[in-house]
């Protein structure tokens, strides 16, 4: 028998019994047991403290600060003063576009993040940005994402290609919101000043001054109709343009493929080039709307 397990039994036999000392064992015991108990309830609520820190941080979301509330998708952008600029690259993610002498989508994100810091050195400007740069998203979405971030103007930036033959297609073209839609006028103001730009900074610029409406019939070919001819088709353009709920316009920079266009709005200080003329069109757009 384990007598540490069991009280004190007096045993007279025993002749180191001591009545004293049993109780004193006793009282030891129970000092022993009590600190045990509350051992293990320190234990119990350490794990218990433990357990429910590890699930709040499976829970977090890791890139919003606790203290800041968090804009939920279906709020509309804050009111302030500045003009609400969405900046669209037309490709990016898995979407690389047209390839040449430089890749479409590097070109046309390189122009959009140029543009993008000229507009925000610019306190009369807000950024609206359509996409995450490296996710795929459809032209709709980015549309209705400038849309619902409350863009006053969008610019979609793309590159042109050629694959027809050796010779050296290049210039400068814009797809403003087409005649009849509701935004026609101011983007083909808009149109207008960004050729002017272009054409200053030395661009070719095609068709009837670089301005072109797109269409797409029943069997989702392209018409394209120069400006000047302003007849009112009621026929689909680029969904971007429909869906962005102000004036907008799509650029086609440049051909990838010619080395001539790559050199003057393709390349390095190209984009550079091209953003400051988007940028001075967009300032002269601004001052034309507080006439
Ligand atoms: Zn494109």
């Amino acid at each position: 028998m384990n007598h540490a397990r069991s009280g004190p039994r007096p045993n007279p036999q025993n002749v180191y019994y001591s009545p004293r000392r049993a109780a004193r064992r006793q009282a030891m015991r129970r000092r022993y047991i009590l600190i045990l108990a509350g051992a293990a309830v320190l234990c119990l609520w350490a794990c218990f403290g433990l357990a429910g820190l590890i699930a709040a941080g499976l829970h977090r979301e890791p890139d919003v600060p606790a203290v800041v509330p968090v804009q939920t998708v279906d709020e509309p952008a804050p009111e302030d003063n500045t003009l609400r600029i969405a900046v669209d690259a037309g490709h990016g993610g898995s979407d690389i576009g047209a390839e040449g002498v430089v890749k479409e989508a590097e070109m046309t994100e390189a122009t959009a993040r140029a543009l993008i810091e000229l507009l925000e050195a610019d306190d009369r400007f807000t950024v609206v940005l359509c996409r995450d740069w490296s996710v795929r998203s459809t032209p709709t979405e980015r549309g209705e994402e400038a849309a619902r971030q409350g863009a006053d103007l969008l610019l979609s930036i793309h590159g042109n290609s050629w694959e027809g033959s050796s010779q050296d297609v290049h210039g400068f073209e814009s797809y403003p919101c087409v005649p009849g839609s509701a935004y026609y006028e101011e983007s083909m103001r808009f149109a207008q000043l960004v050729c002017q730009e272009i054409s200053a900074a030395g661009g070719t610029l095609r068709g009837n001054g670089g301005i072109r409406y797109i269409y797409f019939d029943e069997d989702d070919d392209r018409i394209i109709r120069e400006q000047g001819d302003e007849t009112v088709t009621g026929m689909p353009t680029f969904s971007i343009l429909e869906h962005a709920g102000c004036p907008a316009l799509l650029v086609e920079q440049c051909f990838v493929t010619s080395a001539t266009d790559v050199a003057l709005f393709g390349d390095e200080d190209g984009v550079q080039l091209a953003a400051q003329c988007y940028y001075n069109a967009i300032c002269a757009w601004a001052d034309g709307l507080a006439d």
